[in-house]
């Protein structure tokens, strides 16, 4: 099925492209195309058109089965998990090396069917799925079991196995990257893997599956199925033998996840949910054009859909103004235009149904009684799609919707405190703790901030520096387990201990 561009931009070469793009749009089950059991389908739409941009699978319990029974197959014949880690390795590598390959294809598709900007899918998410596959391919083969100091009597093991088959769900923010967070740790520990992408943003997922193929990924290792949270994600999260169901996504649905759980064979749940990421400057920080320009890309990159994004902004008494002008004069730069054109920093917002979701919290914001400093509409109507201006909104109280809420948009919510630990109370009054941010030029200041606020990653005098090498997750209801580095390995792997009696 071919995509359809929005004819409107002057950038043809990206639109030609997307021409003649071709699209996988059916299961990947063991190691091929299938159509679902029951042959539905469901439309995933252009979001900067409108437009339907392909009919995909919709997988559903009877799809699910049958990937998971491929999985478990060839987990137990031990084609994959049973190869030297050297050995997984060399086909990760090629793996990562045919994403590089196809990273053009790979980027127009993600921007295709989620909107963001094609830059965006080029520089960020196409390569950030190719390196950190390699990351984890390059790991493996470095990574030692343990001996117990149990005494000269007994040798105790202690060695890392693979679970066995792992369910992935996974959000559209970062459509493709989100799943090479969970299947580049999932394959390199040597487990087979079902992955469910969002039906918002299937078709990366659907695509990288037949390269892991091409790589040397044994058919039934990597299966992808697409389709409903409600149907094929549940069936997934439900299933009795499935050992590890790794989520990302909302707090909402990650709450059923663990639900599901619970009510089938207790499988290892691991969470990466929302946030509502304070963003903190203090008056003695020596830049504040620098934290106000950190402050704008870390709610309106990506369009604000980001878990981490830091969509509250809390501003010391007496810098809000000089903040918010800067903040304003770097948002004229990102404003939302075409996602096919490559000199655009915003793109549109991934579907009707969360424009409709930003929108009501602006109108919310605005009945709380905070007070809009710029932006505030939809823009690029006549496009047919979705898109948001940047919003900020001023004069927000700690307790107001706004300043509570994820709202997965271009929407910051501006707070000003006094002191230190009014700061540090309004940073921790909420569900979530994924990320927090401190500027100032105090190093105490910095410490007691970054050891005070509940957050699995505080920024200091910076926003969303990001390396594969460090953990990312959250406290609170943001989530449970982390993401990247060595640390995700371990929600991946069962410990065993082995006794030998050597008296
Ligand atoms: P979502 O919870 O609506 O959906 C996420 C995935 O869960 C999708 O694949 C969906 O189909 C599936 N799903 C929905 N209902 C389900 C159910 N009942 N059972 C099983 N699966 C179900 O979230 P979203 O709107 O796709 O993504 C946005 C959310 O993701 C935001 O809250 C964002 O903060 C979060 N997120 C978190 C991280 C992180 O690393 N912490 C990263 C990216 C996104």
């Amino acid at each position: 099925m071919n995509a359809q561009p929005d004819t409107q931009s002057r950038n043809p070469s990206w639109h030609e492209r997307a021409r003649s793009l071709k699209l996988r749009t059916q299961a990947f089950i063991d190691g091929r195309y299938v159509a679902a059991a029951s042959g539905a389908t469901f439309d995933t739409v252009n979001p900067a058109t409108g437009k339907v941009l392909a009919s995909v699978a919709a997988g559903d319990q009877a799809d699910i089965d049958r990937a998971v029974a491929g999985a478990r197959a060839v987990f137990r014949k031990g084609s994959w998990a049973g190869l030297a880690p050297a050995r997984r390795k060399k086909i990760l590598l090629r793996f990562a090396d045919l994403i590089d390959t196809h990273a053009e294809e790979l980027a127009l598709t993600e921007t295709l069917d989620m909107g963001k900007p094609i830059s965006d899918s080029l520089k960020i998410d196409i390569p950030g799925a190719a390196g950190c596959l390699r990351w984890y391919a390059e790991a493996i083969d470095k990574v030692y079991d343990e001996i117990a100091p149990t005494g000269p009597n007994a040798l105790a093991t202690i060695t890392r196995e693979p679970l066995g088959v792992v369910g992935a769900i996974v959000p559209w923010n970062y459509p493709l990257l989100m799943a090479a967070w969970k299947f580049a740790p999932v394959l390199a520990a040597g487990n087979s893997l079902v992955l469910k992408p969002s039906e918002k943003s299937p078709l990366t997922a659907l695509r990288v599956a037949e390269l892991a193929i091409e790589a040397g990924v044994p058919p039934g290792v990597l299966n992808v199925v697409p389709g409903f949270g409600q149907t094929a994600g549940k069936a997934l999260a439900l299933h009795m033998d499935v050992d590890c169901i790794a989520f990302t996504g909302s707090t909402a649905t990650g709450r059923l996840v663990m639900q599901y759980a619970g009510q089938s064979n207790l499988k290892r749940v691991s969470l990466e949910c929302g946030g509502k990421s304070p963003n903190i400057v203090m008056a003695d920080y020596p830049d504040l054009d620098k934290a106000a320009t950190a402050a704008a890309w870390a709610i309106f990159g990506n369009q604000g859909e980001v878990c981490s994004a830091g969509s509250r902004l809390l501003l010391q008494e007496g810098i809000r103004d000089a903040v918010l002008e800067k903040v304003q004069a770097v948002s004229r730069n990102l404003q939302p235009g075409d996602p096919l054109d490559p000199d655009t920093t915003l793109g549109a917002i991934v579907d009707e149904v969360q424009l409709k979701r930003v929108m009501g919290y602006i109108d919310t914001g605005r009945r709380d009684g905070a007070t809009v400093r710029f932006g505030g509409s939809q823009v690029r109507k006549d496009s047919g799609g979705y898109f948001v201006e940047p919003t900020v909104f001023e004069g927000v109280k700690p307790g107001m919707t706004i300043a509570r809420e994820e709202i997965f948009g271009p929407v910051l919510a501006a707070v000003t405190f006094k002191t230190v630990d009014e700061a540090i109370e309004i940073a921790n009054d909420v569900i979530y703790g994924l990320a927090a941010a401190v500027w100032t030029r105090d190093v105490t200041t910095a410490h007691r901030v970054a050891r005070a606020v509940r957050a699995g990653t505080v920024f200091i005098n910076c926003y969303d520096a990001d390396d594969i090498t460090v953990p990312f997750g959250g406290f609170k209801q943001s989530g449970i387990g982390r993401d990247k580095s060595l640390h995700a390995l371990e929600k991946y792997t069962e410990l065993k201990t082995t006794w030998l009696d050597l008296s």
